[in-house]
């Protein structure tokens, strides 16, 4: 994948950079050669230092607010001169039955996972069409691809997320536009996986039951790493996937496949 090696001259947005795999993309796609920048909601003094040692720009965005987004996307495209790559990453889980729901929970979780990415899109769209094509990778979730009985809130947002990259892939391929998803199975070291273990009885049980549903994860006996959604991102917004568009690719050591084998 030699393309994939170099991003140079390129220039790259990413929400919910601050940690997990926002953060771990921020760093591979700059180790790449590409001008980072980087927005989110919760960015302390020590992320924005530890991300500038990489040459990564980062401030303060809530990407549910859709002029702090288009604020993100005007002034990384203003001070670079140019925008070709945005990475919708910022998410929240939303582990509720529905009748536990309330419409702020629902406006949160679908603001957060959906709305920013439709958001996102629209102002960096131009952007991508003055720079002759460009790419835009929106982070979903396998559970997106298959909904899960725990979140089905979440599940949904993911699963739009998964229809919306569909809907303007077929868009705007005309604009030599490229706009694809990554579908991530359980991800240690995510702000996402540390709550969810965190709210668990036995975390240590809980965590054998994520690696356990993953069937790769269940034979590598560990979770997946950001840094590896990392690396099929780059390849996504790399001239190596320059045919590749409105998939979305399961990082999900095959969880979405179904139904594991019983051990
Ligand atoms: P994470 O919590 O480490 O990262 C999410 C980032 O998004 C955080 O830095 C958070 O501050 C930021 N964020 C959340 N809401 C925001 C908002 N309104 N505005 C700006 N920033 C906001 O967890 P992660 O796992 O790295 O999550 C990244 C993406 O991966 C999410 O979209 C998540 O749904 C998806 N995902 C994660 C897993 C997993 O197991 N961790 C699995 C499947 C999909």
């Amino acid at each position: 994948m030699s393309s994939a090696a170099t991003l140079s001259g390129r220039v790259a947005v990413i929400t919910g950079g601050a940690s997990g795999i926002g953060r771990a993309t921020a760093i591979l796609l700059a180790q790449h050669g590409a001008r980072i920048f980087v927005g989110d909601y919760r960015l302390s003094s020590e992320t924005s230092q530890a991300l500038g040692a990489h040459g990564i720009t980062a401030s303060t965005c809530d990407v549910r607010n859709v002029a702090d987004l288009q604020r993100l996307i005007d002034g990384a495209a203003t001070a670079a001169g140019r925008l070709d790559i945005l990475v919708n990453n910022a998410g929240i889980g939303m582990v509720k039955q529905i009748q536990a729901v309330s419409e702020d929970d629902w406006d949160n979780c679908l603001d957060t996972n959906f709305k920013a990415a439709f958001f996102g899109a629209k102002f960096a769209i131009p952007y991508l069409v003055s720079a002759g094509g460009g790419s835009i990778v929106n982070t979903a979730s396998n559970a997106g691809l298959l909904p899960r009985a725990h979140d089905p809130v979440y599940s949904i947002s993911k699963m739009a997320l998964i229809g919306l990259t569909k809907s303007l892939a077929l868009c705007h391929s005309k604009d030599r536009i490229r706009i694809n998803a990554v579908c991530p199975g359980p991800v240690i070291d995510t702000g996402m996986m540390n709550s969810d273990l965190a709210a668990a009885i036995d975390p240590t049980a809980t965590a054998k039951q994520f690696i356990a549903a993953s069937p790769l994860a269940d034979a590598h006996g560990r979770m997946i790493r950001p840094e590896e959604v990392a690396e099929a991102i780059l390849y996504l917004v790399s001239d190596a996937a320059c045919m590749v568009t409105g998939t979305a690719i399961a990082i999900d050591g095959g969880k979405s496949l179904g139904v594991p084998p019983r051990s």
